[in-house]
Parts: C-alpha cells; sequence; structure tokens
C-alpha cells in the first residue's frame, strides 16, 4: 500500500472567518458553531474574540476548533458579539503569533480582527505600520490590518472606512471593537463573505454552510467594497471603495468551498456536478465505472456518470477519523505526518477500467501514489478526468498553490502529466467548459491560476514565510 502522505493533490485552503451580534444569545457558542462549520478552510488554529460592551475577551491556539475550545473555555466568553477565525498560512508561518483573531490596543479598548485572503502590498504597508510607531508582533498581514485600523481615531466603521483605500489584494475581513462589529470586503469582491439573519441578530460567514449550522437564515453577500457595520441597534453599510472588475476565486466553486454552501445562487455540489457533466462531453472515455475520489471530486464523478451512461461507484474509503494532513504545510512536516488516508474497495476495483474524477492536480505526487494504490486493487485502465483546467500559474490572493515551479502542468504537457502519473489517460476540463458549467461569464471570475492573467497586480517576492526572521534573529520591520 502506497503512503498517502497528502491527503490530495489540491491547493491548501486559506482561512474562514464569522462574525455574530445576538443580544441576550451565547455568542462564543454560536462562533463555535460557525467555526466548526468553517474547518475545512483551515484548521492550523482557530479562534474568537468576544465583547460584552466593556471588555474584548479573545482565546486563540493552534489547532482544530474542537481541540482549542471546551465547556469551559466557551461559558468564559461571556458577551453580546463575536467574531472567529480558522486558519490555514498563506502568509506567515504556523505559530501562535500567527492565530487569530488578531488584537491589538485601540484607543481605551481593543479591536480584534480575522481575516481570509491575502494582500498584494504587503511589503509598503509594514513600512507604513512601523513608521506609525507600532512594534510587530506577528509575522501576518492581518496584522498590518489590525494595526492600521488602530490607529484610526473615530468609529470601527470610520477606521476600516479609512484604511480599505490603502490595502491592495484579496480581503474578506470581520472586525470587532467593545461596540461595533464591521464586516468588509476588497472590492474585487475574491473571497466569499455573506450576511445572514439570525433570531434577534445577524451573523456573517464566509460561507453559507456556516449560517446554516446556527440556524441564520442568508440575507445577502457583502458586496465588493463594501463595510458593514453590526451593532446591538441594527445594521449600517458604507461602500468604502467603489467595486472594481468583479474577480471572485473561481477555485471556491471547484474545491475549497463546503458542497453545500451557496455561491452566486447555486449550491456548490451542484456546480461541480455540472463541471462533471461537462467534462464527460468534452474528454469521453471506454471504463467500466467512474468513481470519484472523496469527498471534493465526488460530485463532479457524480455528473460524469450521469452524461456518459457509464455506471458510477465508490472505490475508495477514507479514514474519516485521520487529521487532515493539511495541518501541516511543510513537506518535511507532512512527511513526519499521517501515511494513510485513503483504502481502496478492491472487490469493486479488481479487472475495471475506471474513469477516476478528480478536481484538481497541483504537484502531481499524490495523483500519481492514487494512480498506483487504485492499480494495486486491479484496476486495468485508470483515465484520470480532472473537473478544473490545468493550474499554470501560482495564486497571490490567500491560496498556497506552490510555485510555478513545483505546478506539473506548468511544466509538462497533458501527455507527459498522464506519464508522469501513471493514468491511461489525462483530460483536464477546458476553461470554456468551466465556464458554461459555472453558467455565468468568465469575467466575474478570478482565473488567474489556469491563465496567468491577475486580476489585481501581484508583488515580486511572495513566498509565504517572507516575513519570517532568520533563526536566531529578531523579527524584522
Ligand atoms: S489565482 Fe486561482 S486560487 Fe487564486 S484567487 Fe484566483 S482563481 Fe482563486
Amino acid at each position: 500500500m502506497p503512503d498517502l502522505t497528502d491527503e490530495r493533490d489540491h491547493p491548501e485552503e486559506e482561512c474562514g472567518v464569522f462574525g455574530v451580534v445576538a443580544p441576550s444569545q451565547d455568542v462564543a457558542r454560536i462562533a463555535f458553531f460557525g467555526l466548526h462549520a468553517l474547518q475545512h478552510r483551515g484548521q492550523e488554529s482557530a479562534g474568537i474574540a468576544v465583547s460584552d460592551g466593556t471588555h474584548i475577551i479573545v482565546q486563540r491556539e493552534l489547532g482544530l476548533v474542537s481541540a482549542v475550545f471546551d465547556e469551559p473555555s466557551l461559558r468564559s466568553m461571556t458577551g453580546d458579539m463575536a467574531i472567529g477565525h480558522v486558519r490555514y498560512s498563506t502568509t506567515g508561518k504556523n505559530k501562535w503569533d500567527n492565530a487569530q483573531p488578531v488584537a491589538l490596543p485601540r484607543g481605551d479598548g481593543l479591536v480584534a480582527l480575522g481575516h481570509n485572503g491575502n494582500l498584494t502590498n504587503s511589503d509598503a504597508l509594514r513600512r507604513r505600520v512601523v513608521a506609525l510607531g507600532h512594534e510587530l508582533q506577528a509575522t501576518t498581514d492581518s496584522e498590518l490590518i489590525t494595526a492600521l485600523i488602530s490607529y484610526e481615531p473615530g468609529s470601527l466603521l470610520d477606521a476600516v472606512c479609512n484604511v480599505m483605500p490603502l490595502l491592495q489584494g484579496a480581503y474578506s475581513i470581520v472586525a470587532l471593537t467593545e461596540h461595533e462589529l464591521v464586516a468588509f470586503r476588497d472590492p474585487n469582491g475574491v473571497r466569499p463573505l455573506v450576511i445572514g439573519r439570525l433570531d434577534g441578530g445577524f451573523v456573517v460567514a464566509s460561507e453559507t454552510c456556516a449560517l446554516d449550522q446556527v440556524g441564520a437564515e442568508f440575507e445577502r453577500e457583502v458586496m465588493a467594497g463594501e463595510a458593514v457595520r453590526i451593532t446591538r441597534d441594527g445594521v449600517e453599510s458604507r461602500q468604502a471603495l467603489a467595486p472594481v472588475r468583479r474577480a471572485l476565486c473561481i477555485f471556491e466553486a471547484i474545491y475549497f468551498a463546503r458542497p453545500d454552501s451557496i455561491l452566486d445562487g447555486e449550491t456548490v455540489w451542484e456546480s461541480r456536478r455540472d463541471m462533471g457533466i461537462v467534462l464527460a462531453g468534452e474528454s469521453p472515455a471506454m471504463a467500466d465505472l467512474v468513481v470519484g475520489l472523496p469527498d471534493s471530486g465526488t460530485p463532479a464523478a457524480i455528473g460524469f456518470a450521469q452524461e456518459s451512461g457509464i455506471p458510477y461507484s465508490e472505490a475508495v474509503v477514507r479514514n474519516r477519523y485521520v487529521g487532515r494532513s493539511f495541518i501541516q504545510p511543510s513537506q518535511e512536516m507532512r512527511q513526519l505526518g499521517v501515511k494513510l488516508k485513503f483504502n481502496p474497495l478492491g472487490a469493486i476495483i479488481a479487472g475495471k477500467r475506471l474513469v477516476v474524477v478528480d478536481d484538481s492536480i497541483v504537484r502531481g505526487t499524490t495523483t500519481r501514489k492514487t494512480v498506483q494504490m487504485l492499480r494495486d486493487a486491479g484496476a486495468t485502465e485508470v483515465h484520470l478526468r480532472i473537473s478544473s483546467p490545468p493550474i499554470m500559474w501560482p495564486c497571490f490572493y490567500g491560496i498556497d498553490m506552490a510555485d510555478r515551479s513545483d505546478l506539473i502542468a506548468a511544466n509538462m504537457s497533458v501527455e507527459e502529466v498522464a506519464a508522469s502519473v501513471g493514468a491511461t489517460s489525462l483530460a483536464y476540463l477546458t476553461l470554456d467548459g468551466l465556464q458554461r458549467a459555472m453558467g455565468r461569464p468568465a469575467s466575474v471570475y478570478c482565473r488567474a491560476c489556469f491563465t496567468g492573467e491577475y486580476p489585481i497586480p501581484v508583488p515580486d517576492a511572495s513566498g509565504k514565510e517572507r516575513f519570517e526572521a532568520p533563526t536566531g534573529a529578531a523579527p524584522s520591520r
């Protein structure tokens, strides 16, 4: 049995944010369950900040939501406003200092902040906050945003609206002071952010699945460039920046978002099934079974089977009780991690020609192991069908995609990739096919990792640990 040290051959997730204002409700517990629903967006750290109108309490720690919080800790965080965050490191290492919400003094109180996305002008902002006199504690761009807000006078909404023009890149953010919660989103709307109505209050979240989890009803998206203030007295919206070209990350629909979330009016599950339907029309294969790799490959596999008339079957069982190796973002750490995530169903696979549907290939290393695993279990042919176009370019907006030199499709032809991973044949969904499946024009999405056409200028240096100090040195300024 080959080791599957990576769970899948995918881009790494990003972060999830959550906020709630609900007088007389247990907001820490609501935030806990909201974050639980967003756990797929980041498994490295989790945190909640709660305001009772006088003080803000912040608890954050490395680990899964269920490991960071327990009954006593939730009970100790009383209040009526809260924000929460789950993190996968896209800028800055996985260490406690980089866990969120970030909290900094502001006026007589605190401002706490949770960020999903990645800024592209962090270097300039870093110089700016240092010049303001801020002593950097973490290595994330999220701290820079919090610091900028902490130096702005006036209401939190005013401060956010003053800081937003300084930020470039992708950001969907929740920020909290003792009296205000403000949710705001970059003018391209790269990362999702939605508002829901709760009995007696409001909720904001990265995805609608978190609204469902806490019993909130979807109200609307936070618009690109919009800042929404939620207080004990109600909701106020301000269009802080004019929306520019909409550029929602299309990978949210392909892989990141939970299948039961709704993006652009359609469940993510349906979008993925439609990608499989289009893929089957574009790149059919002669086979006995269509199989999907659990969990994110499954809806596209079902769509492929539906369109091709080839029966669908599960062929691989995933051990759901093994922690996701995404917790360990470096290759070195992965090799120390859990080895076995999948077990093939030999009785189903043996002697069969398989169409194996997956949603993406990044480096190819795990795909190679997966194909080998299926062959070892008796598959006579493995026709790999990928429900997204080839990933050719890195992401600068909050997704850990690897460098271009590590992206297998950027360095090999489709035939060479097929040979490299050991597949009988390989085909990717075309860009046109992806748009047909999405049912919306290409112009409303970011598709830069497929096309290299970045909707927001990208920085020259973008390694995620670029702000880390050399070993033994003080944090750089
Ligand atoms: S580059 Fe790719 S992963 Fe990054 S925001 Fe754009 S579509 Fe999403």
